[in-house]
């Protein structure tokens, strides 16, 4: 195994614990575990939560189906349009539709569950505010659908004070006040139920992926995440350099002066993104080391300096702290979200 990815189960819980204080007992919560829960492993992260959280949310209906298939129970609400042709799988699933277009409502098979969702100023999936007549007329039309849900979603929640994320709001409200009471209404996603809780955003629900895995959404510090990985590889070869030898693709580093480099067999093929080469940092036996030459597809490089390893030392890439994944973010200039999904399925998963 060249390396594995340890994800503290408890953390997740505990980073539940955190959006449940800040929005209160009496808001349902929506964890999304989408993308095989943002890297972390939808399944075992899904089974963690259950008796925990109201719904989960993912964005493919074939996601939806795997939880289902490995015995999730709660109710599941899909993002994506419906799969042309894969209408029926939302009822043999009991599996909750978005219907994010006009068009869907005609699709669906009866008493299949579903969530009406407006496009308030995202400008990505939804009906549009204009079509929300329309929506109503086919909710009469196709009464045999069993509409439980109503949202929106935010894109400027994560940044705090943004007046589009007000505007979106406003529209929303006056969309949803001519839907019918019983319909669970949601907005929030991390950014919306930590930053805009004041503004009436809650609702009934929320929806929180990236604070329910450990990180902001945004600038913003939220001291009480915790980030729940741990990526652990180990050091296949180490070998003597002398001063001026260049190490990796492009010769482009060169060894200051005689010591040791060590080979770590992870490269940008599992998820260590090739414009970090040279900029992150690794932990071998409590220390760190700089990461140095160009990240390659199935391995990397570290200078050990005077520090000699046996083969097999192990070697910690990602953790909280100092080599988190919102530090690559930061260097590789992306979010955490895009560090923890890319994560390759094939490193192993461990849980703990
Ligand atoms: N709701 C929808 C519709 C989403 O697409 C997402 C994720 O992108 C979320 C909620 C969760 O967002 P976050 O991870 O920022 O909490």
């Amino acid at each position: 195994m060249s390396s594995t990815l340890y994800v503290d189960l408890s953390r997740i819980a505990h980073n539940l614990g955190v959006i449940s204080d800040q929005v209160g007992q009496n808001i349902k919560k929506m964890a999304v575990v989408k993308d095989d829960a943002y890297g972390h492993g939808a399944v075992q992260v899904a089974r963690h939560l259950e008796d925990s959280v109201d719904y989960f949310c993912v964005a493919k209906l074939a996601e939806a189906i795997e939880l289902r298939e490995s015995g999730i129970k709660k109710p599941i609400l899909v993002f994506e349009i419906p799969p042309l042709g894969s209408e029926h799988l939302y009822q043999e699933h009991d599996i909750t539709a978005s219907i994010s277009d006009l068009s869907v409502f005609e699709r669906l098979e009866d008493g299949t569950l579903c969530h009406l969702h407006f496009d308030t100023g995202m400008f990505r999936l939804g009906m549009l505010p204009e079509q929300a007549e329309s929506a109503r007329e086919k909710m009469k039309e196709f009464d045999k659908l069993n509409y439980t849900g109503i949202y929106t979603h935010f894109a400027n929640s994560d940044d705090p004070g943004h007046e589009r994320v007000l505007r979106q709001l406003e529209v929303f409200k006056s969309i949803r006040s001519n839907f019918p009471d019983h319909l669970i209404t949601h907005a929030c996603n991390s950014g919306g139920l930590f930053f805009y809780g004041d503004e009436g955003t809650y609702f009934d629900a929320v929806r929180f992926g990236v604070s329910l895995f450990g990180y902001a959404p945004g600038e913003t510090e939220i001291s009480e995440l915790e980030p729940a990985v741990e990526w652990v590889s180990h050091l296949v070869q180490v070998k003597k350099l002398k001063k001026g030898d260049a190490v990796g693709y492009g010769s482009r580093w060169t060894a200051p002066e005689d010591g040791w480099l060590g080979t770590i067999p992870v490269g940008y093929a599992d998820g260590v993104f090739r414009t970090l080469s040279g900029k992150i940092q690794v932990e071998i036996a409590g220390q760190l080391y700089q990461q140095v030459g160009t990240i390659s597809m199935d391995y990397m490089t570290v200078y050990l300096g005077k520090n000699c390893f046996e083969q097999g030392e192990p070697v910690v890439i990602l953790r909280n702290g100092e080599l988190s994944a919102k530090e690559w973010a930061r260097i590789a200039g992306t979010i955490p979200y895009e560090i923890t999904t890319t994560i390759h399925p094939k490193v192993k998963r461990e849980y703990g």
